[in-house]
C-alpha cells in the first residue's frame, strides 16, 4: 500500500479502511510520509470529509502512534476534560482538584494559549516553581498521592497528532471536524482514561462561533469518543463573555484559588464548573445521576477538600507551599494597575469576548506565534458581566499593564469590546445543553 494510492481514495472521495489509516499514521509516525503527502492528505479530508468509523480509525491510529500511559491499580476511575477553549477560563484549576476530591485521579495534559485564547499550562508557569514538564514518574506519584495532576504534553504521547498539526498549521486545514476530533481524542486517549468530560463552548469568544457548529464538533468528539471505547459526554456552553472576571495568567490564578477557597466565585464559573463535574462524576461511575453528581462536587468544594487538593498538588510539583496564605503575593504582579472606567451609565448589552482576549495579547500576557515568551502578571479583573448596570464613570475593569502604551491600547479595546445600553439584555444561560454518551451522529 502506497502512501499516494491512500491519498487518491480520499481525494476521490471513498471511505478508507482502518488498516489504510492506520499504514498512513504509522508511515508519518516513521518518517516514511512526508510534508507533502501529510498536506495533500489533510487537505483530501478537508474537502470530503470523513464518516465516523473512519474518524474513530485515524484517533486511534494516532492513539497508538507512541506511549499509551495505564493507570490500572488505582482505586478510582481515571477521568479528565477538555474545553475547546475561551477567555477567563479557568475551570481546569478548580475541575482537578473537585473531582480528585471526591474520589476520581486526574491526570491533566494541558496545552499553552495561542491567540485570543488562554492555555491551562500558562497558569500553571504564572505560579513560581511549579514544573509543568515532570517527568513521568513524577506525574504518576502526584496523580497517585493527590487525586490530580496538570502538566504538559509529553514528546511520547501521540507523536502523529504533533506532526500532523503542524502540518495543518501551514496548510490551512486546521478546520477539519473530522481531523480536529482525531487530534483532540487521540492525545486524552493517549492518557489512559476512564471518561472524558468535553466543554465545547461557542459564542464571540470561542473556536466555534455558533451553537450550530458547536454543536456539530462535539456531536463528532462524542461519537467519536465513545466509540473508540471512552465513556465521554459534551456540554455545550456559552462563551459570549469572559468566564471568569479575570483574564491573564496570574490573575486567572488568583481568581482560582479565591474560588476554590470560597472567598470569591463567578457565578458562570461556578455554573460551568459545578455542572462539568457533576457529568464527569456520572460517566465515571462515581455518582449515580446529574443531581448526585452536583451534590458531592458542591460538598467537595464547599467543605474546602477541593482547595486543599489544589494547594498539595502544586506543592508537589514544587510550588510554593505557601501560596494559600499569600497567593496575591507569590503570583507575579504588574507594576500599573488601574481601573478602566464606563463612559455612560447603562447595562451592559454585549461583549466581544475575542477582543478581551486580544486586549491580553497586547498587555503581553498571550502569544501572537508559538515562540512568544508571556508576562504573567498582566490582564485584566473585575471584568464587568453581561446584564451589570454601571454608572457613567464606575470601573468596568481593573487594568493591570507593564508599561503605560500597552496599557492605552489595552484600555482602548476593551472600552471597545463592551456594548452599553439603556435597557439590559434577555439573561442567559452559561451552560446551554448536555450531549450525553452515543456511539453513532
Ligand atoms: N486542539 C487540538 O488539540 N487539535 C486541533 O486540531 C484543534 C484544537
Amino acid at each position: 500500500m502506497l502512501a499516494q494510492e491512500i491519498i487518491a481514495r480520499k481525494r476521490d472521495g471513498l471511505a478508507l479502511s482502518g488498516e489504510e489509516i492506520a499504514h498512513f499514521i504509522s508511515g508519518l509516525t516513521r518518517g516514511q510520509v512526508t510534508d507533502a503527502q501529510a498536506a495533500a492528505f489533510a487537505m483530501a479530508v478537508y474537502f470530503n470529509d470523513m464518516t465516523t468509523p473512519e474518524r474513530v480509525a485515524l484517533t486511534l491510529a494516532m492513539r497508538d502512534s507512541g506511549r499509551v500511559l495505564d493507570w490500572s491499580g488505582l482505586n478510582g476511575p481515571v477521568i479528565d476534560k477538555h474545553s475547546t477553549g475561551g477567555v477567563g477560563d479557568n475551570v481546569s484549576l478548580m475541575l482537578a482538584p473537585i473531582l480528585a476530591a471526591c474520589g476520581a485521579y486526574v491526570p491533566m495534559i494541558s496545552g499553552r494559549g495561542l491567540g485570543h485564547t488562554g492555555g491551562t499550562l500558562d497558569k500553571f508557569d504564572a505560579i513560581p516553581g511549579y514544573n509543568t514538564n515532570p517527568d513521568i514518574t513524577t506525574f504518576r506519584r502526584v496523580v497517585e498521592a493527590v487525586g490530580c495532576a496538570i502538566i504538559g504534553q509529553t514528546d511520547d504521547l501521540a507523536p502523529a497528532d504533533r506532526r500532523l498539526y503542524s502540518i495543518r498549521d501551514v496548510t490551512a486545514t486546521v478546520e477539519s471536524i473530522a481531523l480536529i476530533t482525531a487530534s483532540i481524542l487521540s492525545k486524552k486517549l493517549a492518557a489512559g482514561l476512564d471518561a472524558l468530560i468535553l466543554d465545547v463552548k461557542s459564542g464571540s469568544g470561542a473556536f466555534m462561533a455558533t451553537p450550530e457548529d458547536a454543536h456539530a464538533l462535539a456531536g463528532s468528539l462524542v461519537s467519536v469518543a465513545n466509540g473508540a471505547g471512552l465513556a465521554t459526554g459534551a456540554l455545550l456552553t456559552d462563551m459570549n463573555e469572559p468566564l471568569a472576571s479575570a483574564a491573564g495568567n496570574g490573575l486567572e490564578v488568583n481568581n482560582a484559588i479565591a474560588f476554590l477557597t470560597g472567598a470569591h466565585r463567578d457565578p458562570r464559573l461556578e455554573e460551568v464548573t459545578l455542572a462539568l463535574c457533576a457529568r464527569a462524576l456520572v460517566l465515571g461511575g462515581l455518582a449515580q445521576g446529574y443531581d448526585e453528581g452536583l451534590a458531592l462536587a458542591r460538598r467537595a468544594l464547599d467543605s474546602g477538600r477541593a482547595a486543599e487538593r489544589f494547594f498539595a498538588m502544586v506543592h508537589a510539583l514544587g510550588g510554593p507551599a505557601n501560596l494559600e496564605k499569600d497567593h496575591r503575593a507569590i503570583a507575579p504582579s504588574s507594576p500599573r494597575s488601574a481601573p478602566i472606567r464606563a463612559p455612560i451609565t447603562g447595562y451592559v448589552r454585549a461583549i466581544d469576548t475575542l477582543a478581551i482576549g486580544m486586549a491580553v495579547v497586547v498587555l503581553g500576557g498571550g502569544r501572537r506565534t508559538p515562540s512568544d515568551t508571556i508576562d504573567y502578571g498582566v490582564g485584566f479583573d473585575r471584568l464587568a458581566g453581561i446584564g451589570q448596570k454601571l454608572e457613567a464613570g464606575e470601573p468596568l475593569a481593573m487594568i493591570h499593564a507593564r508599561d503605560e502604551a500597552s496599557a492605552e491600547e489595552a484600555e482602548r479595546r476593551i472600552l471597545a469590546a463592551y456594548e452599553i445600553g439603556e435597557t439590559p439584555p434577555p439573561a442567559a444561560p452559561a451552560v446551554l445543553s448536555y450531549m450525553p454518551p452515543r456511539e453513532a451522529e
